[in-house]
C-alpha cells in the first residue's frame, strides 16, 4: 500500500513538473479552483479569471473519490500534502530515533485548531464570489509551488509554502490538519465515505503503534472502524501494525472480533 502511494505521489509530482514547462497550465486542473469558480458558473454560466470547466470536473471527480475512499486524494495525490509528509519523513532520516516523535498540540487545542480551516474557507469563498477574483492565489502554497513566480503571487504564498514544509518537520501536517480550505470542502463528504480502516477487536493486542504513526492524530487503537472525516486512508496505521489482520481497509459492517451486544 505504501509503495503504491509513493508511486502515485511521485507520478503527480512529475505531471505537475511537466505542467510547469512553457505551454502547460497547471491552474486549470486545480480542484479547489472548481470550488472557487462554482458560484459564477452556476449563477452566470461563466468562470472566475483563468479557471474553466476542467476545474469543475476535477472538483467533482475528487468529491466522488472522497465519497468512496474518504480523503485519499490528500495522501495519494495532493502535492502540498506530499511535501508535508516528506518533510516529516525527512525527520526520521536525519534525526536519531529518540527524536523522531513530533510535537502535537493537546487534544482540546488540536480540536479547535482543526476548526480553523472552515472560517478560512468561508472567507476565501465570500471574497472570491463577491470580488470575482481568485483572492486565495495571493496566499496559495500550491500556486507558489507551480506558478514559477506567476502574476498576483505575493510573499505570503512562499511564506505559507515554506511554513508548511518546515512546520511538518516539527508538527504532523499542520497545513493539512488546520488550514487547508480544500480539506474543509472535502470533510463533509469524507465523513460519509464508504471505505474505512477497520480494526479486528479480537486480533488487536492494544500496542498503540497505529496511534503513533497517524499523521491526523486519530486514536486508531480505540475504535472498531475509522469514520473520522480527516482520515486520508494513507494506510500508515496498517503498515505499522505488527499483526497482519488486526487492521484492514474494508466496508461498513460488524467488527469480526467485537463482543456481542449484551455479553
Ligand atoms: S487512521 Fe490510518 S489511514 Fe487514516 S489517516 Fe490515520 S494512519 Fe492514515
Ligand atoms: S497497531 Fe495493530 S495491534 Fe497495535 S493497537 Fe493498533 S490495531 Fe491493535
Amino acid at each position: 500500500m505504501q509503495k503504491l502511494r509513493l508511486l502515485s505521489q511521485i507520478t503527480v509530482m512529475v505531471i505537475l513538473a511537466r505542467m510547469m514547462l512553457p505551454g502547460g497550465n497547471f491552474e486549470q486542473w486545480c480542484p479547489f479552483g472548481g470550488v472557487e469558480t462554482s458560484f459564477l458558473y452556476f449563477t452566470e454560466d461563466t468562470f472566475t479569471c483563468s479557471l474553466g470547466s476542467s476545474n469543475l470536473y476535477m472538483a467533482l471527480a475528487i468529491i466522488t473519490l472522497t465519497l468512496i475512499s474518504r480523503r485519499s486524494f490528500c495522501s495519494y495525490a495532493c502535492p502540498v500534502g506530499t511535501l508535508g509528509e516528506w518533510s516529516g519523513k525527512l525527520r526520521k532520516k536525519v534525526l536519531p530515533k529518540k527524536r523522531w516523535k513530533r510535537w502535537s498540540p493537546p487534544q482540546r487545542v488540536d480540536w479547535w485548531l482543526r476548526k480553523a480551516k472552515y472560517p478560512i474557507l468561508a472567507v476565501i469563498l465570500y471574497f472570491t464570489f463577491t470580488e470575482r477574483e481568485l483572492i486565495f492565489r495571493a496566499f496559495d502554497p500550491f500556486y507558489a509551488l507551480c506558478s514559477q513566480n506567476g502574476h498576483d503571487i505575493t510573499f505570503w504564498s512562499y511564506a505559507i509554502l515554506g511554513g508548511l514544509i518546515l512546520g511538518a518537520f516539527f508538527i504532523p501536517l499542520p497545513f493539512c490538519r488546520y488550514l487547508c480550505p480544500l480539506a474543509a470542502v472535502l470533510n463533509p463528504f469524507s465523513k460519509v465515505g464508504f471505505l474505512r480502516i477497520r480494526r479486528d477487536h479480537g486480533a488487536c493486542v492494544d500496542c498503540t503503534l497505529c496511534d503513533e504513526v497517524c499523521e491526523q492524530g486519530i486514536e486508531v487503537s480505540k475504535e472498531p472502524e475509522i469514520t473520522h472525516a480527516r482520515c486520508t486512508q494513507c494506510g500508515e496505521c496498517i503498515t505499522a501494525c505488527p499483526l497482519s489482520k488486526a487492521l484492514y481497509l474494508g466496508m461498513p459492517g460488524k467488527d469480526k472480533g467485537a463482543p456481542e451486544v449484551g455479553s
